[in-house]
């Protein structure tokens, strides 16, 4: 790695750590008043940590999906919600990069990201195809025009929704007046077109500042150019590329079992109640609690780093079906060892980890999230007894 390369990683984990500190001094607030963090982004902006994977001929880090991860990982300590608008950002621009759009298109896109700060996302579910991962066919249309598109649709949990200026939308192109279904492609799509709005329609107890909103498209017209690539059928290659940059995602939610742990910990630490003469952290059962909390998140941060330094060393392009089996258990044990560690953090801190006044009850409730990002917990397991049994 080149000292400038090093430089930038050191950054990145700088901006993270003070990213984290301040968007998470807000997040109560913002709930507690139900608005958006809209600062988060101004702040984010200026740190420059928005082009973490926009190559440096474009004029971004070009980071790699193992500094990411770690990034991420730091971000989702503070305000998970903001985390997970971010990782979105930087996880989209990296599968950009290898996604072989339209020179043109691309360079006006990273153009916008760096001159502009605009924010990209892809925005792919609907209420009729749930998880687009399982293969369900959108009912968004791209209807040809002879120069471009008419997009018409409505797409739900656009996460970022409210910041975002570019979403790449995935629409099937109708073969016939009926409007039967054919090849399904990507199409960019940006905020200030006519007939681009979002929804406020996020209203969930988790990620609750995520601005997992709808957007919906009324016959917005794109012209050729924004025609992004066909979604059907990528190389397993580019399959595993992608899967891959799912880290930086569920690096967010391991953050947050860290952030719950540390937590916990500090508040053992000064707890005293007048039945003991030490605080609460002295006693066995709190320490055997707090060994469970660590054992789940030592097996999740290992196995997450370990993935996404094999990720970033080539492994898409060596051996896709592994690299796809690997990202899935790391994103399993991400999620699914935070809940732990968050839930034995609230055990360690008794009835106060209720408190609307202290953290934990948010990172309960945002941890959950996790579960709802693909891949979810069932493709994930199948895969891995595939590439046990050598399939
Ligand atoms: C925090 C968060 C952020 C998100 N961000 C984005 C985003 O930025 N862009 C975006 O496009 N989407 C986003 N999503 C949406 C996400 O990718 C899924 O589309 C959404 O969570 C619905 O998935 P589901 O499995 O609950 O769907 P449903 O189809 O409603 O599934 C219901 C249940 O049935 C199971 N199921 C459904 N179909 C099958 C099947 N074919 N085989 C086996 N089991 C099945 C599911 O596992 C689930 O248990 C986000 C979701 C969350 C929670």
């Amino acid at each position: 790695m080149t000292d400038l390369a090093k430089s930038r990683v050191t950054r990145l984990y700088e901006t993270a750590a003070e990213l984290a500190d301040l968007f998470g001094s807000r997040a109560s607030a913002h709930e507690a008043a139900g608005t958006f963090p809209f600062e988060n982004y101004d702040d984010l902006r200026r740190s420059g940590y928005h082009l973490a994977t926009v190559p440096e001929e474009y004029g971004g880090w070009g980071l790699s999906v193992a500094d990411l991860t770690r990034a991420q990982a730091r971000l989702g300590e503070g305000c998970a919600s903001t985390a997970l608008v971010v990782a979105m950002q930087v996880t989209q621009v990296a599968r950009a990069v290898r996604a072989g759009w339209p020179q043109a298109t691309f360079e006006r896109v990273m153009q916008g990201i760096v001159e502009h700060g605009y924010l990209l996302n892809s925005t792919i579910s609907e209420p009729a195809t749930g998880s687009p991962s399982r293969g369900g066919i959108p009912t968004t249309s791209a209807t040809p025009t002879g120069d471009g598109y008419v997009v018409t649709g409505r797409k739900t949990y656009s996460t970022g929704a409210p910041v975002l200026h570019y979403f790449v939308v995935s629409a099937h192109i109708p073969t016939n007046e009926e409007g039967a279904r054919s090849q399904v492609v990507n199409i960019l799509v940006e905020s200030d077109q006519p007939g681009v709005s979002v929804e406020r329609t996020w209203n969930a107890m988790s990620l609750k500042l995520c601005g997992n909103d709808d957007v919906v498209l009324d016959n917005v017209r794109v012209d050729g150019s924004a025609l992004l690539s066909s979604a059907q059928k990528p190389s397993p290659e580019a399959a595993a590329f992608s899967a891959a940059w799912g880290l930086p995602v569920a690096a967010v939610y391991f953050g947050i079992g860290r952030a719950a742990a540390r937590f916990a910990a500090r508040y053992a630490r000064e707890r005293k109640p007048n039945s003991l003469n030490k605080s609460i952290a002295e006693l066995e059962h709190i320490q055997e609690k707090a060994g469970r909390m660590e054992l789940a998140l030592l097996e999740a941060e290992n196995t997450l780093f370990a993935v996404a330094d094999l990720a970033a060393s080539g492994e898409a392009d060596r051996n896709p079906s592994r690299m796809v089996a690997l990202t899935g258990a790391a994103k399993l044990l991400a999620t699914n060892r935070a809940i732990e560690a968050v839930d034995l953090a609230m055990r360690i801190v008794g009835s106060a980890s209720l408190s609307q006044d202290l953290p934990l009850q948010r990172y309960y409730r945002d941890v959950r999230a996790g579960l709802g990002n693909p891949p979810m917990d069932d493709v994930s397991i199948l895969n891995l007894g595939k590439m046990a049994l050598g399939l």
